[in-house]
């Protein structure tokens, strides 16, 4: 028997009395003891997901035994012995020599302070900065999230805290300055977690007694991205253990990334000390993005899905959707699917109809009313002045134009228009229509004014 054999097989002997018989069985059973030397024990285990439940597991129990039986200072490492992806890519349980010849070293996975492994980082690939797009609403979060790539840990951000409403991008930018760390340096140990998964494993490191061990593993992280902390709220061992791991990796100067759906001010049943820490940073709010950036965005999707949308359906889609990217996205989605099965292609009927699925929209029937209340939006004038007796200039306009937009959309006379604006006459309606006309020859900026709110009235209402 040679020396990791038999090293190994007392380590066995020691495991089987800690850990019941049916886990001993699936999971210590099949490892082998493949080397030993220079106090590196290296064992081989069948997959990574192995690695990864023995890692998350019996992490102690594996520390002592090795530990015991070889000698204090002894780190582990884990070969495996399919290597995944290409099983994956393969789509068949090869037994190729190839799949078993230089098994690759996963992961060396490492009993903590003994020897360094690679993280998985838990990013998701397409959430890039390639693939975000910048607007007026993020321009904060994302240049500082730019810096940080550059430079993680050693600058004012830290932590940067990315807060707004949801579908707005937090993930994604989070993500984004993870992957640009990775991809500036892939030596560094970028980890995302959402705080769910985060709460999950602190339940179960304290279920298997291992706080100590779960607490040391975040120590080797230099990026760490907390997603949603807002669920922090009235957890309060995650909150120990979370202010405890924050103050480590702040101490050491590693980099800490959190979004929250909230202000750190406005967080609730969280304990004041981790709020006053999460404001030592920058604290950077995404917001509702621009009409604009809301085109932006869709263009760079229906590039990605390769599908072409008219102009109009685009406008449509963005005018109606304000609040929420990934709505956008979904709508995009569900205009895609419904003209592949109805072989129809994707016009303004079919996209009313597929936006109406995700939002309600209130007022779609177009009347005077609704005109009105369009053009004194538009103007910031409150509804009334439109019919008042004022002569002032700005109000005589806005007045004109919504009499003009109401003959263009509505089938309503010029008796009943001039009824609905302060009982005037059917003459002072055709002098205001002729008055629009006039304005929009001789002045540009007006004409687009006018044609900013046709377009507006075109999106709003069922025309
Ligand atoms: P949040 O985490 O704030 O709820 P997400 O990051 O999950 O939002 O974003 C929702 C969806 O919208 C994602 O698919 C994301 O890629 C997309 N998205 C959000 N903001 C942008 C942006 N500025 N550019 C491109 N896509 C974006
Ligand atoms: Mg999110």
């Amino acid at each position: 028997m040679t020396d990791s054999n038999k090293g190994w097989q007392e380590c066995l002997n020691f495991i089987k009395k800690q850990v019941d018989v049916q886990s001993y069985k699936t999971w210590f059973e099949p490892i082998r003891a493949i080397d030993y030397q220079d106090e590196v024990l290296t064992i081989q285990v069948p997959n990574k997901f192995f690695y990864e439940w023995l890692e998350e597991h019996y992490l102690l129990v594996l520390k002592r035994a090795v530990s015991q039986s070889f000698s204090a200072n002894t780190s582990l490492e884990y070969q495996i012995l399919i290597d995944e992806n290409r099983r994956n890519n393969t789509n068949s349980k090869t037994t190729e020599k190839s799949d078993y010849e230089a098994p690759t070293i996963h992961n060396p996975f490492v009993i903590p302070g003994i020897k360094k492994m690679k993280i998985d980082s838990q990013l998701n690939p397409n959430y890039i900065f390639e693939t975000f797009v910048e607007g007026e609403c993020n321009k904060l979060p994302s240049a500082a999230g730019k810096e940080i790539a550059k430079k993680p840990g050693s600058n004012a951000f830290n932590p940067l805290v990315i807060y707004g409403d949801v579908g707005l991008g937090k993930t994604h930018l989070s993500q984004a300055i993870g992957n640009a760390v990775l991809a500036n340096n892939e030596n560094k140990q970028v980890l995302y977690v959402t705080t769910e998964q985060f709460t999950n494993q602190v339940i179960q490191s304290i279920k298997n007694n291992n706080v100590t061990d779960f607490i040391n593993f975040y120590q080797m992280v230099d990026v760490l991205i907390v997603d949603d902390i807002q669920f922090l709220a009235n957890r309060a061992k995650t909150q120990e253990i979370f202010f405890n791991i924050f103050n480590q990796l702040h101490q050491a100067g590693k980099q800490i990334i959190l979004t929250s759906d909230r202000a750190p001010k406005d967080l609730k049943d969280v304990e004041s000390r981790l709020i006053s820490r999460f404001k030592w940073g920058l604290t950077a709010e995404i917001e509702s993005p621009d009409l604009d950036t809301r085109i932006h965005i869709l263009e760079q999707k229906m590039e990605k899905e390769n599908v072409k949308l008219p102009d109009e359906v685009k406008e449509y889609i963005c005018y109606n959707l304000k609040s929420n990217i990934r709505e956008i996205e979904g709508v995009l989605i569900s205009l895609m699917a419904q003209s592949t099965l109805t072989k129809k292609n994707i016009d303004l009927a079919l996209a009313r109809d597929v936006v109406s699925q995700f939002i309600s929209i209130n007022s779609s029937e177009i009347s005077i009313e609704n005109i009105k209340k369009l053009v004194a939006d538009h103007f910031k004038l409150p509804v009334d002045k439109l019919q008042s007796k004022t002569r002032k200039r700005s109000i005589v306009i806005a007045r004109q134009l919504s009499m003009y937009l109401a003959k263009n959309y509505t089938s309503n006379s010029l008796k009943a228009i001039g009824n609905n604006f302060g009982g005037r006459d059917h003459s002072t309606v055709l002098y205001s229509l002729q008055a629009v006309k006039d304005l929009m020859d001789t002045d540009l900026l007006f004409k687009d004014t006018v044609n900013e709110l046709e377009k507006k009235v075109n999106m709003t209402f069922n025309t």
